[in-house]
C-alpha cells in the first residue's frame, strides 16, 4: 500500500455564514480502502463531505487528493479529479428513465480513470438492468440509492462519498446496499461512507472515524471500534 493518502483532510474549519461546524477536521483514506465516517445526527458528517467535494468551501485547513490541493475547488472541478458525492437525498431525476439518468452522468470523469459504461453498470445492478426503461419515480428507495451509485461509476468516479446509503430503507434492501458497497470496492473503488448505523460501518470498513460536534473524537479499525464500549455507549449510545 502506498504511503501518500488518496484523501488527506488536514486541520479543516468550514460551516455556514456564522455557524462554524467543523473544529481541525482531519482523516484521510487511502486509495482501495472502506474508510467509515460515524456520529450521531447533526454531528458534522455531510458537511464533511460537501467540503470534500466543494459544495462548501473550508475557512481553513487543506484537502488534497492524489497528492493534489483541492481545497478550492468547486463542486463541478472535484468530480473532474475522480471523486462522486451521492447524497442521502440521491438526487435522480424522477421523470427520465433509469437509462437516461445514466446516460446523463456519462461525461467522463477523471481522465485518467476507467469509468464504467451503462452497459457494465447496468449489469452489477440486476434490479436497475430490469427496469432500464422505467421512470426513477418508479424506483423502489433501494433501487434509487442503486441507481445513485451507478452515476456515479459511469461518471468516472474512483472515491465515491457515500451519505448515508442505508437510510430509510427496508432491513433487506440494507444488505444489498452493503453487498453493492463491497463490490465495488473489490472492483478498485475507494469509498468513504458516512452512517449513522454504527454495525453498517463495523461490517463494511477498514476503519471508521468517530465525529462528535464537528470534531473527530476516535479512529479505529472496525475490530478495534466494536471492542471498544465506552466509546460506541458515549459517542453512539450503542452498546
Ligand atoms: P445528519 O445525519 O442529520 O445529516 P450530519 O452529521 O450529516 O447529520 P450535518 O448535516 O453535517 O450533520 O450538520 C451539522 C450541523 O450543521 C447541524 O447543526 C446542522 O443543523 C447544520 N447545518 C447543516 N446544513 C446547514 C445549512 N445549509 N445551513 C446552516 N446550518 C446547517
Amino acid at each position: 500500500m502506498s504511503t501518500e493518502p488518496l484523501l488527506d483532510i488536514e486541520n479543516v474549519e468550514a460551516g455556514y455564514g456564522e455557524t462554524k461546524v467543523l473544529r481541525e477536521l482531519s482523516l484521510s483514506v487511502q486509495e482501495g480502502e472502506i474508510v467509515s465516517l460515524v456520529g450521531r445526527n447533526g454531528a458534522g458528517k455531510t458537511t464533511t463531505l460537501r467540503s470534500i467535494v466543494g459544495i462548501i468551501s473550508p475557512t481553513s485547513g487543506t484537502i488534497t487528493y492524489r497528492g493534489a490541493d483541492i481545497t478550492d475547488l468547486d463542486a463541478t472541478e472535484t468530480v473532474q479529479q475522480g471523486l462522486a458525492f451521492v447524497p442521502e437525498e440521491r438526487q435522480i431525476f424522477p421523470e427520465l428513465t433509469v437509462k437516461e439518468n445514466l446516460e446523463l452522468a456519462d461525461y467522463g470523469g477523471a481522465p485518467d480513470v476507467d469509468s464504467f459504461s451503462i452497459g457494465e453498470a447496468l449489469e452489477m445492478f440486476e434490479n436497475l438492468k430490469e427496469r432500464a426503461s422505467n421512470p426513477g419515480s418508479s424506483l423502489s428507495g433501494g433501487e434509487q440509492q442503486m441507481l445513485a451509485i451507478a452515476r456515479a461509476l459511469v461518471g468516472g468516479a474512483d472515491l465515491i462519498l457515500l451519505d448515508e446509503p442505508t437510510e430509510g430503507l427496508a432491513p433487506y434492501i440494507v444488505q444489498d446496499v452493503m453487498d453493492i458497497v463491497e463490490e465495488l470496492n473489490e472492483r478498485g473503488i475507494t469509498i468513504l461512507l458516512v452512517e449513522q448505523n454504527v454495525h453498517v460501518c463495523l461490517e463494511l470498513a477498514d476503519r471508521n472515524y468517530l465525529i462528535d460536534q464537528g470534531e473527530i473524537v476516535y479512529e479505529g479499525t472496525s475490530a478495534e471500534l466494536e471492542a471498544n464500549e465506552e466509546i460506541l455507549d458515549k459517542y453512539l449510545g450503542v452498546t
